[in-house]
Protein backbone atom coordinates (compact mmCIF):
# COMPACT_ATOMS: atom_id res chain seq x y z
CA UNK A 1 0.00 0.00 0.00
CA UNK A 2 1.23 3.34 -0.76
CA UNK A 3 1.87 5.87 2.16
CA UNK A 4 -0.89 8.98 2.57
CA UNK A 5 0.49 11.85 3.30
CA UNK A 6 -1.88 14.71 4.48
CA UNK A 7 -0.92 18.16 5.56
CA UNK A 8 -1.69 18.35 9.19
CA UNK A 9 -2.28 22.26 10.79
CA UNK A 10 -2.06 21.19 14.22
CA UNK A 11 1.94 20.48 13.35
CA UNK A 12 2.31 22.68 9.98
CA UNK A 13 4.01 19.45 8.09
CA UNK A 14 2.85 17.00 5.85
CA UNK A 15 2.43 14.00 7.36
CA UNK A 16 2.20 10.34 6.80
CA UNK A 17 -1.23 9.36 7.54
CA UNK A 18 -1.81 6.87 10.09
CA UNK A 19 -5.33 5.99 11.91
CA UNK A 20 -6.44 5.26 14.86
CA UNK A 21 -8.09 2.02 14.38
CA UNK A 22 -6.60 0.06 11.99
CA UNK A 23 -8.49 0.01 8.58
CA UNK A 24 -11.70 2.92 9.78
CA UNK A 25 -11.29 6.08 9.99
CA UNK A 26 -13.52 8.82 11.91
CA UNK A 27 -13.84 12.08 10.00
CA UNK A 28 -15.88 15.06 11.69
CA UNK A 29 -16.52 18.19 9.51
CA UNK A 30 -18.04 21.53 10.11
CA UNK A 31 -21.28 22.02 8.39
CA UNK A 32 -23.20 24.82 7.13
CA UNK A 33 -24.94 27.80 9.70
CA UNK A 34 -28.45 27.10 7.57
CA UNK A 35 -29.24 31.08 7.90
CA UNK A 36 -28.98 31.52 4.50
CA UNK A 37 -27.78 29.79 0.73
CA UNK A 38 -24.00 28.15 1.26
CA UNK A 39 -22.28 30.22 -1.11
CA UNK A 40 -20.09 28.37 -3.63
CA UNK A 41 -17.03 29.29 -1.02
CA UNK A 42 -18.50 27.20 1.37
CA UNK A 43 -19.26 24.66 -1.68
CA UNK A 44 -15.12 24.90 -1.97
CA UNK A 45 -14.79 23.44 1.80
CA UNK A 46 -17.34 20.22 1.07
CA UNK A 47 -15.81 19.43 -2.31
CA UNK A 48 -12.39 19.50 -0.39
CA UNK A 49 -14.08 17.15 1.93
CA UNK A 50 -15.65 15.21 -0.20
CA UNK A 51 -11.75 14.71 -2.00
CA UNK A 52 -10.56 13.44 1.49
CA UNK A 53 -12.93 11.08 2.38
CA UNK A 54 -13.15 9.64 -1.34
CA UNK A 55 -9.34 9.39 -1.06
CA UNK A 56 -9.08 7.78 2.41
CA UNK A 57 -12.10 5.19 0.74
CA UNK A 58 -9.69 4.75 -2.20
CA UNK A 59 -6.95 3.58 -0.01
CA UNK A 60 -9.08 1.55 1.56
CA UNK A 61 -10.23 2.94 4.50
CA UNK A 62 -13.92 2.76 6.02
CA UNK A 63 -14.86 6.08 6.96
CA UNK A 64 -17.38 7.57 9.33
CA UNK A 65 -18.11 10.97 8.05
CA UNK A 66 -19.98 13.26 10.12
CA UNK A 67 -21.42 16.40 9.58
CA UNK A 68 -22.81 19.00 11.86
CA UNK A 69 -26.09 21.31 10.88
CA UNK A 70 -25.38 24.61 13.02
CA UNK A 71 -29.24 25.93 13.85
CA UNK A 72 -28.39 27.75 16.84
CA UNK A 73 -26.00 29.66 18.96
CA UNK A 74 -23.96 31.15 15.43
CA UNK A 75 -23.10 34.90 15.80
CA UNK A 76 -22.01 36.73 13.27
CA UNK A 77 -18.44 36.93 14.18
CA UNK A 78 -17.13 33.30 15.07
CA UNK A 79 -16.53 34.67 18.68
CA UNK A 80 -19.08 36.18 21.23
CA UNK A 81 -20.05 39.64 19.17
CA UNK A 82 -22.59 40.10 16.59
CA UNK A 83 -26.28 39.49 15.78
CA UNK A 84 -27.45 35.88 15.91
CA UNK A 85 -27.09 34.38 12.64
CA UNK A 86 -30.06 32.38 12.12
CA UNK A 87 -32.27 35.30 13.78
CA UNK A 88 -31.02 37.52 10.97
CA UNK A 89 -32.28 34.86 8.56
CA UNK A 90 -35.51 34.67 10.53
CA UNK A 91 -36.22 38.52 10.37
CA UNK A 92 -34.92 38.93 7.14
CA UNK A 93 -37.37 36.29 5.47
CA UNK A 94 -40.34 36.98 8.37
CA UNK A 95 -40.35 33.59 9.72
CA UNK A 96 -39.97 31.23 12.25
CA UNK A 97 -35.96 30.48 13.19
CA UNK A 98 -37.20 27.14 13.09
CA UNK A 99 -38.74 27.23 9.33
CA UNK A 100 -35.21 28.96 8.10
CA UNK A 101 -33.50 26.11 9.24
CA UNK A 102 -35.45 23.74 7.54
CA UNK A 103 -35.72 25.30 4.31
CA UNK A 104 -31.78 26.22 4.27
CA UNK A 105 -31.26 22.85 5.53
CA UNK A 106 -32.66 21.42 2.44
CA UNK A 107 -31.37 23.60 0.06
CA UNK A 108 -27.45 22.30 1.24
CA UNK A 109 -28.26 19.11 1.11
CA UNK A 110 -29.62 19.60 -2.43
CA UNK A 111 -26.50 21.62 -3.72
CA UNK A 112 -24.16 18.49 -2.28
CA UNK A 113 -26.18 16.29 -4.45
CA UNK A 114 -25.70 18.31 -7.28
CA UNK A 115 -22.04 18.11 -7.23
CA UNK A 116 -21.75 14.61 -6.61
CA UNK A 117 -20.55 15.20 -2.37
CA UNK A 118 -21.14 11.69 -1.01
CA UNK A 119 -23.76 11.95 2.18
CA UNK A 120 -22.02 11.93 5.65
CA UNK A 121 -22.53 8.74 7.65
CA UNK A 122 -23.87 10.83 9.78
CA UNK A 123 -26.04 14.32 9.78
CA UNK A 124 -26.43 15.98 13.18
CA UNK A 125 -27.98 18.81 13.83
CA UNK A 126 -27.13 20.94 17.17
CA UNK A 127 -30.52 21.61 17.93
CA UNK A 128 -31.09 17.74 18.53
CA UNK A 129 -28.24 17.67 20.64
CA UNK A 130 -28.88 20.10 23.76
CA UNK A 131 -29.08 17.64 26.45
CA UNK A 132 -25.64 16.21 25.04
CA UNK A 133 -23.74 20.10 24.61
CA UNK A 134 -25.56 20.65 28.57
CA UNK A 135 -23.79 17.37 29.46
CA UNK A 136 -20.35 18.56 28.20
CA UNK A 137 -20.67 22.11 29.96
CA UNK A 138 -21.13 20.19 33.17
CA UNK A 139 -18.24 18.32 32.58
CA UNK A 140 -16.76 21.31 32.44
CA UNK A 141 -17.81 22.59 35.31
CA UNK A 142 -17.30 20.09 37.79
CA UNK A 143 -13.25 19.96 36.35
CA UNK A 144 -13.14 23.74 37.14
CA UNK A 145 -12.95 24.67 33.76
CA UNK A 146 -15.74 27.25 33.90
CA UNK A 147 -17.25 31.39 35.32
CA UNK A 148 -20.37 32.31 35.25
CA UNK A 149 -21.03 35.60 35.15
CA UNK A 150 -23.49 38.18 33.93
CA UNK A 151 -26.03 34.93 33.53
CA UNK A 152 -23.97 33.04 30.98
CA UNK A 153 -20.96 30.13 31.48
CA UNK A 154 -17.94 31.30 30.23
CA UNK A 155 -14.83 28.44 29.11
CA UNK A 156 -12.03 29.82 31.17
CA UNK A 157 -9.13 29.83 28.79
CA UNK A 158 -6.33 31.02 31.20
CA UNK A 159 -6.34 27.46 32.98
CA UNK A 160 -4.64 26.15 29.99
CA UNK A 161 -1.00 26.15 28.75
CA UNK A 162 -1.52 25.26 25.75
CA UNK A 163 -4.65 27.16 24.91
CA UNK A 164 -4.00 28.63 20.65
CA UNK A 165 -2.12 25.72 19.59
CA UNK A 166 -4.13 24.71 16.42
CA UNK A 167 -2.92 28.44 15.65
CA UNK A 168 0.36 28.61 17.15
CA UNK A 169 -1.03 31.34 19.50
CA UNK A 170 2.27 32.86 21.62
CA UNK A 171 0.52 33.11 25.30
CA UNK A 172 3.37 34.95 26.62
CA UNK A 173 3.27 37.79 24.19
CA UNK A 174 -0.56 37.86 23.67
CA UNK A 175 -1.55 40.94 25.78
CA UNK A 176 -4.50 39.33 28.08
CA UNK A 177 -6.91 42.73 27.24
CA UNK A 178 -10.29 42.35 27.75
CA UNK A 179 -12.51 41.91 24.76
CA UNK A 180 -14.26 45.25 24.19
CA UNK A 181 -17.96 43.97 23.74
CA UNK A 182 -18.24 41.74 26.68
CA UNK A 183 -17.11 42.89 29.68
CA UNK A 184 -18.02 39.62 31.41
CA UNK A 185 -14.57 37.53 30.05
CA UNK A 186 -11.78 37.58 32.49
CA UNK A 187 -9.12 36.71 29.81
CA UNK A 188 -9.22 37.85 26.21
CA UNK A 189 -9.86 34.54 25.12
CA UNK A 190 -12.67 33.34 27.02
CA UNK A 191 -15.75 32.25 25.10
CA UNK A 192 -19.56 31.59 26.19
CA UNK A 193 -20.68 28.04 26.61
CA UNK A 194 -24.16 28.83 27.61
CA UNK A 195 -25.89 32.03 27.28
CA UNK A 196 -28.89 32.89 29.14
CA UNK A 197 -29.14 36.58 29.17
CA UNK A 198 -29.46 36.86 25.87
CA UNK A 199 -28.78 40.19 23.99
CA UNK A 200 -31.21 39.19 21.24
CA UNK A 201 -35.20 40.16 23.02
CA UNK A 202 -36.29 38.30 20.32
CA UNK A 203 -34.53 35.06 20.82
CA UNK A 204 -36.59 32.07 19.19
CA UNK A 205 -34.55 28.88 20.67
CA UNK A 206 -34.42 28.53 24.19
CA UNK A 207 -33.96 25.24 26.25
CA UNK A 208 -34.20 24.82 30.15
CA UNK A 209 -30.58 24.08 31.50
CA UNK A 210 -28.63 24.31 35.44
CA UNK A 211 -27.77 27.76 34.14
CA UNK A 212 -31.10 29.21 33.69
CA UNK A 213 -32.72 28.94 29.89
CA UNK A 214 -31.18 30.13 27.58
CA UNK A 215 -29.17 28.56 24.23
CA UNK A 216 -25.59 27.54 23.39
CA UNK A 217 -22.47 29.11 22.21
CA UNK A 218 -21.38 27.79 19.00
CA UNK A 219 -18.23 26.10 19.36
CA UNK A 220 -19.96 23.33 22.05
CA UNK A 221 -21.93 21.83 19.50
CA UNK A 222 -19.27 20.25 17.43
CA UNK A 223 -17.36 19.50 20.57
CA UNK A 224 -20.48 17.25 22.18
CA UNK A 225 -21.82 16.11 18.44
CA UNK A 226 -18.01 14.68 17.55
CA UNK A 227 -17.44 12.87 20.47
CA UNK A 228 -21.13 11.40 20.68
CA UNK A 229 -20.62 9.83 17.16
CA UNK A 230 -16.64 9.49 17.06
CA UNK A 231 -15.60 8.85 20.26
CA UNK A 232 -13.36 10.27 22.34
CA UNK A 233 -10.13 11.06 20.13
CA UNK A 234 -10.65 10.89 16.71
CA UNK A 235 -8.98 10.99 13.36
CA UNK A 236 -9.26 13.59 11.42
CA UNK A 237 -11.46 16.94 11.87
CA UNK A 238 -11.70 19.59 8.95
CA UNK A 239 -13.21 23.33 7.72
CA UNK A 240 -12.24 26.52 5.86
CA UNK A 241 -8.78 28.48 7.09
CA UNK A 242 -11.44 31.09 8.81
CA UNK A 243 -11.83 27.88 11.53
CA UNK A 244 -8.53 28.04 12.59
CA UNK A 245 -7.90 31.08 15.32
CA UNK A 246 -11.31 30.97 17.16
CA UNK A 247 -13.97 27.80 16.26
CA UNK A 248 -11.31 24.71 16.32
CA UNK A 249 -9.09 26.39 18.47
CA UNK A 250 -12.04 26.97 20.75
CA UNK A 251 -13.58 22.95 20.13
CA UNK A 252 -10.00 21.48 20.92
CA UNK A 253 -9.93 23.59 24.52
CA UNK A 254 -13.31 22.25 25.48
CA UNK A 255 -12.79 18.61 24.85
CA UNK A 256 -9.36 18.08 25.46
CA UNK A 257 -10.27 19.59 29.15
CA UNK A 258 -13.08 17.82 29.13
CA UNK A 259 -11.64 14.24 28.51
CA UNK A 260 -7.93 15.23 29.17
CA UNK A 261 -7.38 13.35 26.26
CA UNK A 262 -4.61 14.36 24.13
CA UNK A 263 -4.26 15.28 20.98
CA UNK A 264 -7.81 15.37 20.57
CA UNK A 265 -8.52 14.88 17.22
CA UNK A 266 -4.76 13.19 15.39
CA UNK A 267 -5.10 15.39 11.90
CA UNK A 268 -6.47 18.86 11.40
CA UNK A 269 -7.03 19.66 8.00
CA UNK A 270 -8.13 23.40 6.41
CA UNK A 271 -9.38 24.57 2.75
CA UNK A 272 -7.88 27.73 1.43
CA UNK A 273 -10.45 30.01 0.30
CA UNK A 274 -12.11 30.97 -2.78
CA UNK A 275 -11.48 34.66 -3.30
CA UNK A 276 -12.96 37.36 -5.65
CA UNK A 277 -11.19 38.76 -8.43
CA UNK A 278 -10.41 42.08 -6.02
CA UNK A 279 -9.18 39.22 -3.71
CA UNK A 280 -12.12 39.39 -0.91
CA UNK A 281 -13.48 36.61 0.33
CA UNK A 282 -16.78 35.26 -0.53
CA UNK A 283 -19.04 35.86 2.17
CA UNK A 284 -22.15 34.83 3.57
CA UNK A 285 -22.70 37.87 4.97
CA UNK A 286 -21.23 40.19 2.03
CA UNK A 287 -23.30 40.88 -0.86
CA UNK A 288 -20.25 38.99 -3.43
CA UNK A 289 -22.00 35.94 -2.62
CA UNK A 290 -22.90 33.53 -5.64
CA UNK A 291 -24.61 30.54 -5.18
CA UNK A 292 -24.73 27.31 -6.81
CA UNK A 293 -28.21 28.00 -8.49
CA UNK A 294 -26.66 31.28 -9.97
CA UNK A 295 -24.14 29.15 -11.72
CA UNK A 296 -26.95 26.92 -13.16
CA UNK A 297 -29.18 29.80 -14.50
CA UNK A 298 -26.06 31.41 -16.32
CA UNK A 299 -25.57 28.22 -18.06
CA UNK A 300 -22.93 26.22 -16.07
CA UNK A 301 -23.38 22.86 -14.56
CA UNK A 302 -22.87 22.32 -10.84
CA UNK A 303 -19.99 20.22 -12.06
CA UNK A 304 -18.35 22.51 -14.12
CA UNK A 305 -17.69 23.96 -10.85
CA UNK A 306 -16.36 20.92 -8.96
CA UNK A 307 -14.29 20.46 -12.15
CA UNK A 308 -12.85 24.07 -11.28
CA UNK A 309 -11.99 23.36 -7.53
CA UNK A 310 -10.38 20.54 -8.41
CA UNK A 311 -7.93 22.17 -10.84
CA UNK A 312 -6.09 24.19 -7.76
CA UNK A 313 -4.96 22.18 -4.67
CA UNK A 314 -6.97 22.78 -1.30
CA UNK A 315 -4.28 24.83 0.44
CA UNK A 316 -4.21 27.78 -2.36
CA UNK A 317 -6.61 30.41 -2.41
CA UNK A 318 -9.01 30.01 -5.49
CA UNK A 319 -9.51 32.66 -7.40
CA UNK A 320 -13.10 32.74 -8.98
CA UNK A 321 -13.94 34.91 -12.28
CA UNK A 322 -16.39 33.58 -14.93
CA UNK A 323 -13.60 33.41 -17.44
CA UNK A 324 -11.85 30.95 -15.53
CA UNK A 325 -15.10 28.82 -14.98
CA UNK A 326 -16.13 28.71 -18.48
CA UNK A 327 -13.04 27.15 -18.48
CA UNK A 328 -13.30 24.52 -16.21
CA UNK A 329 -16.72 24.30 -18.48
CA UNK A 330 -15.25 24.07 -21.35
CA UNK A 331 -12.71 21.33 -20.19
CA UNK A 332 -15.31 19.26 -18.14
CA UNK A 333 -17.82 19.25 -21.57
CA UNK A 334 -15.14 17.98 -23.62
CA UNK A 335 -14.34 14.95 -20.53
CA UNK A 336 -17.51 13.84 -20.97
CA UNK A 337 -17.39 13.61 -24.33
CA UNK A 338 -14.16 11.74 -25.01
CA UNK A 339 -15.18 9.44 -21.92
CA UNK A 340 -18.25 8.83 -23.45
CA UNK A 341 -16.51 7.73 -27.26
CA UNK A 342 -14.49 5.10 -25.12
CA UNK A 343 -17.74 4.23 -23.07
CA UNK A 344 -17.50 0.08 -22.94
CA UNK A 345 -18.31 -2.69 -20.25
CA UNK A 346 -14.73 -4.25 -19.16
CA UNK A 347 -11.97 -3.26 -19.35
CA UNK A 348 -8.16 -3.26 -17.03
CA UNK A 349 -6.76 -0.41 -15.59
CA UNK A 350 -2.89 -0.42 -16.31
CA UNK A 351 -0.98 -0.21 -13.18
CA UNK A 352 1.61 2.44 -14.80
CA UNK A 353 -1.29 4.95 -14.79
CA UNK A 354 -3.42 3.27 -11.22
CA UNK A 355 0.18 3.92 -9.40
CA UNK A 356 1.08 7.66 -10.85
CA UNK A 357 -3.08 8.36 -9.85
CA UNK A 358 -2.75 7.27 -6.39
CA UNK A 359 0.65 8.89 -6.05
CA UNK A 360 -0.41 12.56 -6.82
CA UNK A 361 -3.66 12.15 -4.80
CA UNK A 362 -1.94 10.57 -1.46
CA UNK A 363 0.61 13.37 -1.99
CA UNK A 364 -1.80 15.82 0.26
CA UNK A 365 -4.68 15.15 -2.17
CA UNK A 366 -3.19 16.73 -5.34
CA UNK A 367 -6.06 16.55 -8.02
CA UNK A 368 -4.98 18.99 -10.35
CA UNK A 369 -1.95 16.82 -10.57
CA UNK A 370 -4.64 14.25 -10.83
CA UNK A 371 -6.52 15.61 -13.50
CA UNK A 372 -3.60 16.29 -15.60
CA UNK A 373 -2.79 12.23 -15.52
CA UNK A 374 -6.52 12.19 -16.65
CA UNK A 375 -5.68 14.13 -19.89
CA UNK A 376 -2.41 12.13 -20.35
CA UNK A 377 -4.76 9.07 -20.59
CA UNK A 378 -6.34 10.48 -23.45
CA UNK A 379 -2.68 11.26 -24.97
CA UNK A 380 -1.89 7.52 -24.64
CA UNK A 381 -2.14 5.94 -28.49
CA UNK A 382 -1.39 2.52 -27.46
CA UNK A 383 -3.68 2.00 -24.49
CA UNK A 384 -7.26 0.50 -25.41
CA UNK A 385 -10.32 2.22 -25.83
CA UNK A 386 -12.08 0.08 -22.85
CA UNK A 387 -9.10 0.02 -20.78
CA UNK A 388 -9.01 3.68 -21.01
CA UNK A 389 -12.32 3.94 -20.19
CA UNK A 390 -11.77 1.35 -16.97
CA UNK A 391 -9.03 4.02 -16.06
CA UNK A 392 -11.03 6.88 -15.58
CA UNK A 393 -13.88 5.45 -14.20
CA UNK A 394 -11.25 4.70 -11.40
CA UNK A 395 -10.19 7.99 -10.93
CA UNK A 396 -13.71 8.89 -11.17
CA UNK A 397 -13.81 7.69 -7.59
CA UNK A 398 -11.71 10.07 -6.26
CA UNK A 399 -12.75 13.05 -8.63
CA UNK A 400 -16.32 12.39 -8.29
CA UNK A 401 -17.33 13.94 -11.83
CA UNK A 402 -20.00 11.12 -12.46
CA UNK A 403 -18.06 9.65 -15.40
CA UNK A 404 -19.85 6.32 -15.04
CA UNK A 405 -23.85 7.87 -15.48
CA UNK A 406 -22.50 10.29 -18.69
CA UNK A 407 -25.47 9.37 -21.11
CA UNK A 408 -25.62 11.10 -24.93
CA UNK A 409 -27.87 13.61 -24.47
CA UNK A 410 -31.28 13.17 -26.42
CA UNK A 411 -32.29 16.38 -28.17
CA UNK A 412 -35.87 17.11 -27.71
CA UNK A 413 -37.88 17.52 -31.10
CA UNK A 414 -38.95 21.57 -30.24
CA UNK A 415 -35.15 22.46 -29.58
CA UNK A 416 -33.98 19.91 -33.42
CA UNK A 417 -37.20 21.97 -34.85
CA UNK A 418 -35.54 25.10 -33.87
CA UNK A 419 -32.18 23.98 -34.95
CA UNK A 420 -33.65 23.60 -38.56
CA UNK A 421 -35.54 26.64 -38.59
CA UNK A 422 -32.35 28.45 -37.80
CA UNK A 423 -30.47 26.17 -40.65
CA UNK A 424 -32.78 26.98 -43.30
CA UNK A 425 -32.48 31.33 -42.08
CA UNK A 426 -29.01 30.73 -42.13
CA UNK A 427 -29.35 28.89 -45.94
CA UNK A 428 -31.31 32.07 -47.09
CA UNK A 429 -28.68 34.34 -45.26
CA UNK A 430 -31.52 35.57 -43.06
CA UNK A 431 -28.82 36.52 -39.80
CA UNK A 432 -31.13 38.40 -37.90
CA UNK A 433 -33.76 35.25 -37.53
CA UNK A 434 -30.75 32.77 -37.13
CA UNK A 435 -29.55 35.24 -34.47
CA UNK A 436 -32.96 35.14 -32.82
CA UNK A 437 -33.41 31.63 -32.97
CA UNK A 438 -29.85 31.05 -31.45
CA UNK A 439 -30.57 33.02 -28.31
CA UNK A 440 -33.82 31.08 -28.12
CA UNK A 441 -32.19 27.70 -28.16
CA UNK A 442 -29.18 29.18 -25.55
CA UNK A 443 -32.43 29.88 -23.47
CA UNK A 444 -33.58 26.66 -23.38
CA UNK A 445 -30.44 25.52 -22.46
CA UNK A 446 -28.64 23.89 -25.29
CA UNK A 447 -26.01 25.36 -27.26
CA UNK A 448 -25.58 24.92 -31.05
CA UNK A 449 -22.58 25.12 -33.24
CA UNK A 450 -22.42 25.26 -36.97
CA UNK A 451 -20.37 22.68 -38.83
CA UNK A 452 -19.67 21.62 -42.33
CA UNK A 453 -22.78 19.01 -41.99
CA UNK A 454 -25.01 21.66 -40.75
CA UNK A 455 -25.09 22.05 -37.33
CA UNK A 456 -24.25 20.25 -33.71
CA UNK A 457 -26.58 21.01 -30.46
CA UNK A 458 -25.67 20.04 -26.61
CA UNK A 459 -27.20 20.01 -23.76
CA UNK A 460 -25.44 23.26 -21.63
P1 LIG B 1 -20.45 28.47 7.51
O1 LIG B 1 -21.73 27.98 6.91
O2 LIG B 1 -20.30 29.95 7.45
O3 LIG B 1 -20.25 27.94 8.90
O4 LIG B 1 -19.26 27.91 6.60
C1 LIG B 1 -19.21 26.61 6.10
C2 LIG B 1 -17.82 26.23 5.64
O5 LIG B 1 -17.37 27.04 4.54
C3 LIG B 1 -16.75 26.39 6.71
O6 LIG B 1 -15.89 25.26 6.70
C4 LIG B 1 -16.00 27.65 6.29
O7 LIG B 1 -14.69 27.63 6.77
C5 LIG B 1 -16.06 27.54 4.79
N1 LIG B 1 -15.92 28.81 4.05
C6 LIG B 1 -16.52 29.99 4.33
N2 LIG B 1 -16.21 30.93 3.40
C7 LIG B 1 -15.40 30.31 2.50
C8 LIG B 1 -14.75 30.73 1.26
N3 LIG B 1 -14.89 31.97 0.77
N4 LIG B 1 -14.00 29.83 0.61
C9 LIG B 1 -13.86 28.56 1.06
N5 LIG B 1 -14.45 28.10 2.19
C10 LIG B 1 -15.21 28.96 2.90
ZN1 LIG C 1 -17.52 23.10 14.09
Amino acid sequence: MMVLTLYNTLTRKKESFVSLKKSSVGMYCCGPTVYNYAHIGNLRSYIFEDILRRVLEFNKFKVKHVMNITDVGHLTSDADSGEDKMLKGAKREKKTVYEIAEFYTKSFKEDIKRLIILEPTVWCKATDHITDQIELIQTLEKKGFTYLVGGNVYFDTSKLKDYGKLVKLDLEADTQERVEEDKNKKNKHDFVLWFTKSKFQDQGMKWKSPWGEGYPGWHIECSAMSMKYLGKQFDIHCGGIDHIPVHHTNEIAQSESATGTKPWVKYWLHNEFLVLSKGEKMAKSGDNFITLQTLEEKGFHPLDYRYFCLGTHYRKPLMFSWDALESAKNARTRLFDKVLEHKSTVGKVPTKYSTQFMKEINNDLNTPNALAIVWDVFKDKKLKSNDLYATLILFDEVLGLGLKGIKKDKIPQDITKLAKERLQARQNKDWTTSDKLRDEINSLGYDIEDSAEGYTIKKK
